[in-house]
């Protein structure tokens, strides 16, 4: 668990993991509008999809670019997932900490577990289909990946879903406002008030 550093706020980072489509970004969105609450912008290589913002969900860089990033040591991780690189940026993390807010990670398995084996502080999430069979039905009806993507991202599922056991809780993503309820309660972020 997270502990508060001198001179510091609750502010904590709490890393969400799990397969591609069991809900992670869906989950993340809910809660960004509770007030303390910051997500952690990725940088990533690879290609924007229809309706993301660079900047927002991710800082869209070359490989070159990222690669300069990385002997910067601008990255408190970062990780080749599915081809492509993403690295999550220290100095937001650490500004958000220190001003006492959540900031939430959103993070592949190896990145979480090397951030893990680093010793790094935070509430380590892993969010968890309620079965296979739906996370095909997510991952084909989100409609962003052609087949053969989704057949890849579902073979690599199996393997971190094994893993699951190295992390602090593991939420099933079954009924939506549940597995926010529970992440809500688990990253300490306070209920919405309305
Ligand atoms: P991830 O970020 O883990 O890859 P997404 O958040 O993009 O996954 O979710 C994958 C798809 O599943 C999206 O189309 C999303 O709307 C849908 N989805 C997410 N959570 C649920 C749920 N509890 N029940 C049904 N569909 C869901
Ligand atoms: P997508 O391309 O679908 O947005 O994300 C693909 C995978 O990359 C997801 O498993 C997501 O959790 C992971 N990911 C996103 N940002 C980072 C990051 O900064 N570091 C690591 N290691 N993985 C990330």
């Amino acid at each position: 668990m997270t502990e508060l550093r001198e001179g510091q706020g609750a502010g904590r980072m709490v890393l969400i993991s799990g397969p591609s489509g069991c809900g992670k970004s869906t989950i993340i969105q809910r809660l960004l509008s509770s007030p303390g609450v910051e997500f952690s912008v990725s940088a990533t290589t690879r290609l924007m999809r229809e309706g993301e913002v660079d900047g927002v969900d991710y800082h869209f860089l070359s490989k070159g670019e990222f690669r300069t990033k990385v002997e910067e040591g601008a990255f408190i991780e970062w990780a080749e997932v599915y081809g492509n690189l993403y690295g999550t940026l220290r100095a937001p993390m650490e500004a958000a900490i220190d001003a006492g807010r959540v900031f939430l990670v959103e993070i592949d398995v190896q990145g979480a577990l090397q951030l893990r084996a680093l010793g790094e502080d935070g509430v380590f999430v892993f969010i968890a289909p309620p079965s296979f069979e739906e996370l095909q039905k997510r991952l084909v009806g989100r409609g962003t990946e052609g087949p053969e993507v989704v057949e890849r991202r579902l073979k690599k599922a199996e393997d971190e879903y094994r893993e699951r056991v190295k992390y602090d809780h593991v939420v099933v993503n079954d009924d939506l406002d549940k597995a926010v309820a529970e992440v809500r309660s688990l990253a300490g972020i306070a209920e919405e008030k309305s």
